[in-house]
């Protein structure tokens, strides 16, 4: 092993300069090591259990025009939908039946959910479902709106900071969109109550090892309850279609060293890190995460929520196979619960 993988299993900790290298030079072997402890770490702390949520995509309409995103405004070919309050409400039906205790409701910045509407649909799936978790995974919005969405029920937002460096953000971003402004908004979302989910893309166009060692750092400071990491995939009506995707070995080795410096993170294995690797999932989970979030949006409306290309949302990313998904985590020595699966705080 090298010398950084053995002082990063001993510490826990490495500093900034340290992840640079430790990114740049890591071995199979360091990679198979952090894996194992990864996997022992997460052992300890929730035992073999992988949670599952279920994925309710309930628009595609947004507002804003990240060049990464395929359901960015400027993409004119883009199918638009939205979901009604009834039929967010007859996903979560379903979602219960098949086991689900967590519903995250995910979507463009779509005006149309102001607080009344959102607060209508919150309110009413814990009064349908009070064993179960909300969480919001909606983008950018006030404290003001944050604070009355978490008075009405909600447990989680995921908001991912894409990345931790300002210059690389605005490569990603229009101007319109700052780091500045997503850090006051997991900030805010912090102190309202929320279990807070941050996260980034691995491989994204003008990402540097710098970059990612940011990133690490940034997860190691702040400490969100959740972190999303997945490869960068390409959609092709983007400006960034021609880019190159980002490695499931390395998502899957960043995985591990997430798990390693902050034990108690909900760590999903992400459908992207599944739509690049067959085995994505499976591989995901034995890096240490601890999450899948299987697709419970209307089937009329999956294809439509195209965030890049090729995105899977039928077979195990699909709630209603849970019975595959459950023979693929099977696979791992790991088991899915029917639970909330609400973080460890230490
Ligand atoms: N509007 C919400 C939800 C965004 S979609 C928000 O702003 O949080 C959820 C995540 O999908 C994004 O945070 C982004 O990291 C990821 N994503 C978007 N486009 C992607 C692409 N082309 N490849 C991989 N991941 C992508």
């Amino acid at each position: 092993m090298t010398e950084l993988a053995i002082k990063l299993l001993k510490d826990k900790k490495l500093s900034q300069n340290e992840y640079e290298t430790l990114i740049s030079t890591y071995t199979a072997e360091d990679a198979d090591s952090l894996a194992k402890e990864a996997c022992r770490i997460r052992d300890e702390i929730y035992g073999n259990y992988v949670f599952i949520r279920g994925l309710i995509e309930i628009s595609n309409i947004c507002r804003n025009d990240c060049y990464y995103c395929g359901i960015r405004k400027s993409n004119k070919d883009c199918i638009r939908y939205r979901l009604t309050h009834k039929e967010i409400l007859e996903c979560c039906e379903e979602g219960y039946e098949l086991g689900f205790r967590t519903f995250v409701l995910q979507g463009g910045e779509d005006g149309y959910y102001t607080d009344d509407v959102l607060c209508g649909i919150i309110a009413d799936i814990k009064f349908r479902f009070p064993d179960c978790a909300v969480t919001l995974s909606l983008g950018e919005r006030s404290y003001e709106s944050y604070l009355a969405l978490f008075n009405a029920g909600a447990d989680r937002y995921l908001l991912r900071h894409e990345t931790a460096d300002s210059a690389h953000y605005s490569l990603l971003h229009p101007q319109s969109l700052t780091l500045e402004n997503r850090m006051r908004c997991l900030n805010d979302l912090r102190d309202i109550g929320y279990q807070v989910g941050a996260g980034f893309m691995v491989g994204s166009p003008y990402q540097t090892v710098e970059h990612l060692a940011k990133d690490i750092c940034f997860i190691q400071d702040f400490k969100p309850d959740m972190c999303g990491i997945g490869p960068f995939i390409p959609h092709k009506d983007t400006p960034f279609g021609v880019f190159q995707g980002g490695s499931a070995a390395l998502t899957c080795f960043l995985l591990s060293v997430i798990r390693i410096i902050h034990p108690s993170v909900l760590l999903p294995a992400t459908t992207a890190l599944g739509t690049i690797m067959e085995d994505g999932r499976e591989k995901g989970i034995l890096s240490g995460a601890n999450v899948v979030m299987p697709n419970l949006s209307p089937s009329s409306v999956r294809k439509k929520y195209q965030l890049y290309d090729n995105k899977l949302s039928d077979g195990a990313e699909s709630a209603q196979c849970i019975q595959q998904l459950k023979e693929r985590v099977a696979s791992t020595g790991c088991k899915i619960v029917v639970d909330r699966g609400d973080v460890k705080k230490g």
